[in-house]
């Protein structure tokens, strides 16, 4: 199954992506995770990153299409696989599309994960993340079940995105939403958009996801 999960920064991509790639055996596949993986190797790759991810910008849409066309022939993903923060640009639609067709395969299903504008600030100022395996936790909407374990892995180490404080999170919200709208746009042309309300609880967020996977 070859899906992708579109949704503004905060909309809850990454806390379903998680479910998604444990119940249907898929790799998660976050271009973000990926950046941020090679900032903290500091690769040429992370260095080059850093510059827009600071600013909340996006990265340029020939690095960001290099990482994912290498990372999709993985055997991994030959599978099967669950994209989340890529594409952002009909530039990288388009280039995922000539990836796939390389190689015979086509999208299933892209997940549109929608939630007000207005309730995204306050999901990402308040979102931090356990050092250990990175899963993703909100101060109030969304603790750990024991506080200060992970629920995941029970390590007790937690840490905060830098592109989580509230002068990154507005430009990352307004760099993103018109390219949303016109990649939800390009999607439907191909029927292939499942709209979730996101503003629901993660557990029944899930379920409508699984039942459109379904
Ligand atoms: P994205 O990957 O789309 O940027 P995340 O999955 O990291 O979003 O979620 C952003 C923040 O909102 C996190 O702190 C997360 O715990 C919280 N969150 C995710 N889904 C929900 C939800 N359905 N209701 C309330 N908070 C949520
Ligand atoms: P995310 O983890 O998806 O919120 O992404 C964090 C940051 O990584 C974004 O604000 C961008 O700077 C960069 N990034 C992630 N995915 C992409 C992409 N598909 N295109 C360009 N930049 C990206």
């Amino acid at each position: 199954m070859n899906v992708i999960l579109l949704g503004l920064p905060g909309a809850g991509k990454g806390t379903q992506a998680a479910r998604i790639s444990d119940k249907f055996n898929i790799p998660h596949i976050s271009t973000g995770d990926m950046f941020r993986a090679a900032m903290k190797n500091k690769t040429p790759l992370g260095l080059e990153a850093k510059k827009y991810m600071d600013a909340g910008d996006l990265v340029p849409d020939e690095v960001t299409n290099g990482i994912v066309k290498e990372r999709l022939q993985q055997d991994d993903a030959k599978r099967g696989f669950l994209l989340d923060g890529y594409p952002r640009t009909l530039n990288q639609a388009q280039a995922l599309q000539q990836a796939l067709a390389s190689s015979n395969r086509r999208l299933q299903h892209v997940l549109y994960i929608k939630v007000p504008k207005e309730i995204l600030m306050e999901r990402l100022t308040g979102r931090f993340m356990c050092s250990n395996c990175g899963a993703t936790y909100h101060k109030t909407m969304n603790p750990p079940k024991v506080e200060g374990t992970c629920d995941k892995c029970g390590a007790h180490d937690f840490y905060q995105r830098e592109d989580d404080k509230p002068e990154t999170v507005k430009n990352r919200i307004d760099v993103n939403e018109e390219q949303t709208e016109v990649l939800v746009r390009h999607y439907a042309d191909y029927d292939l958009v499942r709209e979730i309300d996101g503003e629901q609880d993660p557990k029944k967020v899930f379920q409508d996801i699984v039942d459109q996977l379904n």
